[in-house]
């Protein structure tokens, strides 16, 4: 079993901790600079305000229900994200961060008799203990998991956990659940699912392998079968995420040299800025994570996280590998060996045209030529024609590849040579 721990409208919730005049009152957080809506607390969303909507066009509605407006705090919903992360690690054997607020937890070998029991406990002890109200969702496979966080939220289950293991309850909730609500299905694909008649999770699974794997692909096969309870995504996997940019990866070896650390850092952040650059979106944190080996229950165990919010947002890999190593700084300690390490850019908005402010920390026009040709260099010559000095070393946090075969198709060095 598989379960999905997921914080209630986390950035107002985490204001709400301590800020005690806001229980039961409506709140909203704005984005950077306090562009839009990012986040609302249920008395919010009842009043209709939406998810994104620019802050200058419902400043006076907001003003007339007595809304309270924050500006984001990354650092505090970091610091909170950290604990509820660290309480989860506390009960059980493994547990994968999937975005600040989310993370799978593995229910496998625990000792108890009551899953439900166990489920509302532990929501319990995260809300004692942190003040957020979560919900969690259990299933077969993840994306039943998935599933059952979200129909928690969508029905208001009063006390916030759902075990989803019979075969009708199932059933009806896939009926009741868009195509484009489905886990890893984007908005690409609900539309081509809606052409051809799909708009239902129950339409979804009630297709043909041949059908799904010829109008999407494979991938998307993966999810019909994990709806219909069979495991496709194991722990540390994933579908193919649309909605955060994360890079992190299991270390072929145990390491402990911080050297080797902030080099797979490093390389992650580059990548992450990377990829927010080829979406034309900035970000304006980005957290770090590292952990030791769960399955090593021999060794002492460690993990932690840190947030580090950039001035000014970015998607600049020199700025985002500096950031990543100060996080990195801040969590490494010496005495534990680490299987995996990850970043996750935060706060993420599209990048408007270049605005010069006088409080900028960099110069961005510079930045940006600086990055172009980056991105042009590594577009011709590969991806490893061009890095940045932390990047380098010696590649102890690759994984083991001994039988991996060449990127013929997106490498220039590894393109297959006629004699
Ligand atoms: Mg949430």
């Amino acid at each position: 079993m598989f379960g999905l721990v997921d914080a209630n409208n986390f950035f107002a919730s985490c204001e709400r901790v301590f800020n005690p005049k806001l229980i039961n009152k409506p709140v909203v957080v704005l984005s950077n600079n306090d562009g839009c809506i990012i986040a609302r607390s249920q008395e919010a969303k009842d009043l209709g305000i939406k998810m994104g909507e620019p802050y200058f066009k419902v400043e006076k509605f907001l003003k007339k229900h007595n809304v309270f407006v924050f500006s984001a705090n990354y650092p505090l919903y970091g610091d909170m994200s950290r604990r509820i992360f660290q309480i989860l690690q506390d009960h059980v054997p493994d547990v994968e961060i999937y975005s600040i607020d989310e993370a799978f937890i593995d229910l496998k070998n625990l000792n108890f008799t009551d899953l439900d029991k166990f489920a509302r406990d532990l929501r319990q002890k995260i809300l004692k203990w942190t003040g957020i109200p979560v919900s969690i969702g259990i299933g077969k496979t993840k994306s039943l998991a998935k599933l059952a966080a979200e129909t928690v939220k969508k029905q208001k289950i009063p006390h916030g956990t759902l075990i989803l293991d019979n075969d009708q309850q199932i059933t009806e909730i896939l009926k009741n659940t868009l195509v484009e609500d489905i886990w890893g299905i984007g908005r690409r694909w609900a539309k081509l699912l809606n052409a051809n008649f799909v708009y239902t999770a129950y339409d979804f699974v009630s297709l043909s392998d041949f059908f799904i794997k010829k109008k999407l692909n494979i991938n998307g096969l993966k999810i019909k079968y994990e709806l219909l309870g069979q495991p496709v995504f194991q722990m540390h996997d994933l579908p193919e995420a649309k909605k955060s940019i994360r890079r992190s990866r299991s270390f072929g070896h145990l390491i402990s040299q911080y050297s080797d650390l902030e080099e797979a850092v490093a390389n992650f952040a580059d990548s992450c800025a990377a990829k927010l650059r080829k979406l034309n979106q900035i970000a304006n944190s980005l957290m770090v994570y590292i952990r030791t080996d769960p399955h090593r229950q021999d060794l002492p165990q460690y993990r932690n996280s840190f947030v580090y919010t950039f001035k000014t947002p970015t998607n600049s890999s020199r700025i985002f590998i500096k950031a990543a190593v100060q996080a990195l700084k801040n969590i490494y300690k010496p005495q534990y060996k680490y299987r995996k390490a990850g970043v996750i850019a935060l706060g993420i908005e599209e990048a408007k045209a270049i605005q010069i402010g006088i409080f900028d920390q960099y110069n961005k026009a510079q930045e940006f030529k600086l990055m172009k040709a980056l991105d042009n260099i590594r577009n011709k010559y590969g991806r490893k024609s061009i890095h940045f000095a932390t990047e380098m070393g010696k590649g102890n946090w690759l994984p083991r590849q001994h039988f991996i075969s060449r990127a013929y198709t997106t490498d220039w060095n590894q393109l297959p040579e006629v004699k």
